[in-house]
């Protein structure tokens, strides 16, 4: 059965090892170890069950093995993790319209008359990617310019973060919303200037009066945006991602394509609230599924907004709203209540929390409760990106992870200014902070709120510098992480805050054959050489899942 596998192994020019041990040599391999130090290596043995078997320095003698790959000298790292994505959003989004290219309001107007006419069938025209902000617009757009565009069908088009959204006349009428509608908690509808008349954007708990018109994608709809998105992600080199928000439709896709032995993305579930969380898993955290590429860890759940929207809620107002401090979501009852109930059942709650007044919120009551639940919890702050530096010393003090996306600093920098003032900026984005306080990061990207190119995080992480060198020196250059630590967030960090240590996240015996092949070391590369990284190959459990030829 093996020879005869094997001989089919060899017939194919391109091959995809699989069930036989492999080893693959020549290569400049690297990875964090055991002591969180880099160790570099130049061979992997692979069994057949996709875990390493061993890694082999130069001059150790190569086992006897059923095949062979030469990685022609190339550097092999290990498989990316992003510690914060949205899966699904990234499937349907590259298969909806995308404005976050659009530097104006015509630009957007124009690509959204295009997308409309180029997609006739569609019974509604869906998108996100938008910013008023990066328009240069100084307010939200308008239903009635969306209308300019298309005024034939529904149009509902998502902010960039996620935060708002934008709808057309026939969206709004759809979704019976008038001058009449009121504020929903935790939201606010826009009304044109001296009126009650909606404008067409809605903010936070608001887009639910708008998303829940919109008709839900059908199961086969959802099985090609994941399969889009598994290869939108492998093509970046990951091979692990944390699953913000995964609802009870999300997870039945992964599971279809678990069944279908079509899984090959690793996916660190975090449930879309208590509910989903109980549809999902029942009273326990479900097992790892499918060689370890799922499992249900945990619930996301959002105690504010963002700050592009003026959605986070700040302990004083924004400096460029003065009397707006942003929103809570939840109340400090409702969110003590929910992690309460998490912790009986062993799940691992994900908080969002982006405003200093968030964090302080979700920092106390993990204080408060961490009593009552001890052990290794491993709280989860999402974003952690404004933070009274008072209250910083907590991520430390209780075990809590800060999982952080090294790219909004760079994307918000300018925007956080003006949000906060020079005045409030000491505990922004504050990972070397965090970690010298005895905090613990966890890096990732938010895609498809941005790209989910790990290089671009590696190398915001630890130069804070944007694409184009601004500022030079880096943004509040003392809260950059060196190379190793950036590189850590991204594998075996964003691992360790999704319970997978051990299983994924090294290049180390016993865990799963997960890497990536690029053209340059990444601990070695200039910044800019960095972000032009090239992924030449993906694998995962040692199966190639991507390969740039
Ligand atoms: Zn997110």
């Amino acid at each position: 059965m093996k020879r005869k596998l094997l001989a089919a192994l060899l017939a194919c020019t391109v091959a995809t090892p699989a069930l036989a041990d492999v080893l693959i040599d020549n290569v400049e391999g690297l990875t964090i170890d055991e002591n969180g130090k880099v160790k570099r290596f130049t061979a992997l043995v692979i069994d057949d069950d996709g875990k390493i078997a061993q890694v082999l320095e130069r001059g150790d003698r190569k086992p006897q093995t059923d095949f062979r790959e030469d990685g022609q000298g190339r550097v092999m790292i290990p498989g990316l993790i992003d510690a914060h994505a949205h899966v699904m959003g990234i499937g349907i989004g590259a298969l909806t319209l995308d404005l976050s290219d659009t530097n104006s309001l015509d630009e957007a107007l124009e690509k959204i008359r295009t997308f409309a006419a180029e997609n006739e069938a569609r019974p509604w025209i869906l998108g996100r990617g938008w910013n008023q902000e990066k328009w240069g617009l100084g307010r939200f757009p308008t239903a009635a310019e969306l209308d300019s565009a298309v005024s034939d069908r529904p149009v509902y088009l998502q902010r960039v973060d996620g935060h708002a959204g934008w709808a057309n006349s026939l969206a709004m009428e759809a979704a019976g919303i008038t001058a009449a509608t009121k504020n929903p908690s935790g939201g606010r509808v826009e009304r044109l200037p001296g009126s009650q008349v909606p404008s067409g954007v809605f903010v936070d708990g608001a887009e639910d009066l708008m998303t829940r018109a919109i008709p839900a994608p059908r199961p086969v709809e959802r099985d090609l945006a994941f399969a889009e998105a598994q290869r939108v992600l492998h093509r970046f080199g990951i091979t692990a991602v944390a699953d913000m928000g995964t609802t009870i439709e999300d997870w039945q896709a992964y599971r279809r394509a678990g069944d279908a032995g079509t899984l090959t993305l690793r996916i660190m579930a975090y449930a879309g609230g208590p509910e989903n969380m109980e549809l999902i898993a029942g009273a326990r955290p479900s097992p790892w599924l499918y060689e370890d590429k799922l499992r249900l860890n945990g619930v996301k759940l959002y105690m504010d907004g963002a700050l592009g929207s003026r959605g986070a809620w700040l302990k004083r107002p924004y400096a460029d709203d003065p009397g707006n401090t942003g929103l809570p979501l939840m109340t400090g009852a409702q969110l003590r209540n929910i992690l309460v109930r998490a912790a009986q059942g062993n799940f691992q709650p994900a908080i969002h929390a982006i405003g200093d007044a968030a964090d302080a919120e979700v920092l106390n009551a993990i204080t408060e409760i961490a009593e009552s639940f001890p052990g290794d919890r491993r709280w989860r702050v999402e974003h952690a990106q404004i933070v009274d530096p008072a209250d910083l010393p907590l991520f430390g003090q209780h075990g809590i992870i800060a999982s952080m996306q090294p790219v909004h600093q760079t994307s918000d920098r300018l925007m956080a200014e003006a949000r906060l003032g020079p005045d409030r900026l000491e505990g922004a984005y504050a990972w070397n902070t965090i970690l010298s306080l005895g905090g613990r990061l966890a890096f990732g990207s938010d895609a498809p709120v941005e790209s989910p190119d790990p290089f671009a995080g590696l190398a915001a992480a630890s130069t804070r510098m944007d694409a184009n060198g601004q500022p030079f020196g880096g943004w509040r250059p003392q809260d950059r992480v060196n190379r190793e630590q950036a590189l850590a967030g991204f594998t075996i960090d964003a691992a360790f805050a999704g319970f997978a240590e051990g299983r994924f996240g090294r290049l180390l015996p016993g865990e799963r054959a997960d890497f990536v092949l690029v053209d340059r070391d990444p601990l070695l590369a200039t910044p800019a050489e960095l972000r032009a990284t090239k992924v030449l190959e993906t694998w995962v459990g040692g199966r190639k899942v991507y390969d740039a030829d």
